[in-house]
């Protein structure tokens, strides 16, 4: 393969890398904060800063797999269940 810089190097595989760009305006008109990188910012347990407010998925993180999504749902599930029991009790 032939570089931008017209470097030529043999490969066996090639991966591509398309990138992508976070949508969160409708949570930040909500008032949910954003990072720097204009991803929902969020704490460990997925709670962003409004309150009662979780979020997962590619738009509070880099990691675009579809395993870290649905990771991030049990975790988020987790802290909603806690926060409802606390408040509870
Ligand atoms: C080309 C491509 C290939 C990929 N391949 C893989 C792979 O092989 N393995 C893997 O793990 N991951 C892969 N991913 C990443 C994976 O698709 C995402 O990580 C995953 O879909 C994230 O889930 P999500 O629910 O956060 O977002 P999404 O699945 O994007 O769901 C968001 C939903 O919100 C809707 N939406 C957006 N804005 C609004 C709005 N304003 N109002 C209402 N609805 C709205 C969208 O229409 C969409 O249905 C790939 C992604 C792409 C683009």
């Amino acid at each position: 393969m032939t570089l931008q810089n017209e470097e030529t190097r043999p490969f066996d595989t090639m991966s591509v890398a398309l990138g992508t760009t976070p949508r969160a305006d409708p949570a930040g008109t909500l008032g949910v904060d954003l990072d720097d990188n204009g991803h929902i910012a969020i704490d460990a347990m997925q709670r962003t800063s409004l309150d009662g407010v979780s979020a997962i998925g590619d738009v509070p993180n880099g990691i675009d797999q579809i395993a870290v999504a649905t990771g991030q749902g049990a975790v988020a599930a987790s802290a909603i269940h806690d926060d409802l029991s606390a408040s509870r009790s």
